[in-house]
């Protein structure tokens, strides 16, 4: 008799840890992804702001799979799936499973303004990043060559839009790269005159952290001269600069922190999603009336013991594939399945730049350089299959503390 078939779609997070607790099983596991690699998402700013190379933040699915021998891997962009017939369509070829993960995460949301994606891109893909670099950096080049002293005041402008932990990691690495990294590499500009906005629409910045740790972010922000600009909304995007609220401020980078959508599978599905379209799961992170449909991660919807939604965090979406990955083997050996799921917080924290960070343990909150060696440990604790994390360690450290300059590289379209 065949084996089950379970499928799981998306390699993030999520998808990698069901797949690696699933290797060895008595079932033949397929998984899929439009991508050939793994991304770390939460290294993704240090890209953007030329403090590690795209290699350093990402690993090929099939080197983190190649010891699960029932794991196979496939390439392709996932659009549909018949719940009826069990069947995922993969571009134009269709697998059929027994079992079903779907893990395909989130995506920028522009609240409405997706004219805006052009002029202010998010971080997601590297393809983003690297996008983001080459502005960054081309402005820095723009400013020097101009004679234009309100062009070259343009071009050192720098808004970041949304003041969650990517926008403040995003708004303090362009601080640093201006204020340190880019030091003595021009002539006719001093990069350090950069002007680094971050804007908030909300009363604070990281607002899920409890006010005195957004504080503190805020002042390690301000110690790197970014200014931090709360209470008032992005009004108009374009390539002259933004509006926020009424006062418009000419800038030529934007770099849009603001929102995120889950993936498409609750269209996928046709099943109930939230305002973020994530898709509404039971305590098993099964879909109602399918009990062989799990979702996970940022794509799902979950309660957590306060009675709030989960956030979307990597250590969210590995413990639920790990929870998945112990339904199916239960499953699998006709034994009883676990109780439902339950998150188990280990805080959150945030970085501002090189030497400060803030961090929520719930029992405990720290700021200033504690709090980042910690948020660097748990960086590294949440790494998947990287071969060698000691290697990855040391190859990041090393970079991070000498802001390696081969990776302020322009490359890509328009850069000639
Ligand atoms: C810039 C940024 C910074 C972040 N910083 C942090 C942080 O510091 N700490 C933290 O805990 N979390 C952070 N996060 C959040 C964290 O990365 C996510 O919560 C986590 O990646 C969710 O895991 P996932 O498995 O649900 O989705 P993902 O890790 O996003 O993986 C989804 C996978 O599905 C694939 N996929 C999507 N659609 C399709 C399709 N149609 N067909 C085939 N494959 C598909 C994608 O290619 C991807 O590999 C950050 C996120 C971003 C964007």
């Amino acid at each position: 008799m065949a084996r089950p078939h379970i499928v799981i779609i998306g390699a993030g997070f999520g998808g990698l840890s069901a797949a690696l607790r699933l290797a060895g099983a008595d079932a033949d596991v397929t998984v899929i992804d439009r991508r050939n690699y793994h991304l770390f998402q939460p290294l993704l700013y240090q890209v953007a702001t030329a403090g590690l190379s795209p290699a350093q933040i990402a690993s090929p699915i099939r080197a983190i799979l190649r010891r699960a021998a029932n794991v196979r891997v496939v390439l392709g962009k996932v659009n549909g799936i018949d719940k009826q017939r069990r069947i995922v369509m993969v571009e134009d070829s269709e697998v059929a499973y027994d079992q079903l993960v779907v893990a395909t995460g989130a995506r920028h949301s522009y609240f409405g303004h997706d004219d805006w994606e052009g002029v202010a891109p998010g971080l997601k893909k590297i393809d983003d990043v690297t996008g983001i670099r080459r502005r960054i950096l081309t402005a820095f080049e723009q400013a020097e060559h101009t004679t234009d002293a309100q062009a070259r005041r343009r071009f050192l402008t720098f808004v970041v839009i949304g003041g969650g932990p990517t926008g403040v990691e995003m708004a303090g690495a362009i601080a640093e790269l201006a204020h340190v990294a880019l030091r003595h590499d021009f002539r006719a500009i001093n990069p350090g005159d950069a002007r680094i906005v971050l804007v908030e629409s909300g009363s604070r910045v990281l607002s899920a952290f409890p006010p005195m740790l957004s504080e503190a972010a805020r002042g390690s922000l301000e110690r790197l001269q970014v200014e931090v600009r709360v209470g008032r909304p992005v009004t108009r995007c374009d390539a002259m600069g933004v509006t926020i609220g009424e006062e418009p401020l000419e800038a030529a980078t934007i770099v849009w922190a603001a929102g995120v959508m889950a993936s498409a599978a609750a269209q996928w599905l046709d099943v109930e999603k939230d305002r973020v379209g994530r898709v509404m799961v039971g305590p098993d992170l099964t879909v109602p009336s399918h009990p062989e449909i799990f979702v996970i991660g940022d794509t799902a919807h979950v309660f957590g013991a306060d009675g709030r939604p989960l956030p979307g965090l990597a250590p969210v979406a590995k413990q639920q594939g790990a929870y998945v990955a112990q339904v199916l083997r239960a499953r699998l050996g006709g034994r009883a399945v676990p109780a439902p799921f339950r998150y188990r917080n280990w805080g959150t924290m945030a970085t501002i730049g090189r030497r400060a960070a803030v961090a929520d343990f719930g029992w405990l909150r720290l700021d200033g350089t504690l709090a980042w060696l910690l948020w660097g440990l748990i960086h590294v604790s949440l790494l998947i299959g990287f071969r060698n994390r000691l290697v990855v360690i040391l190859d990041w450290l090393w970079s991070y503390i000498t802001f390696q300059s081969g990776a302020r590289l322009i490359t890509g379209p328009g850069s000639h």
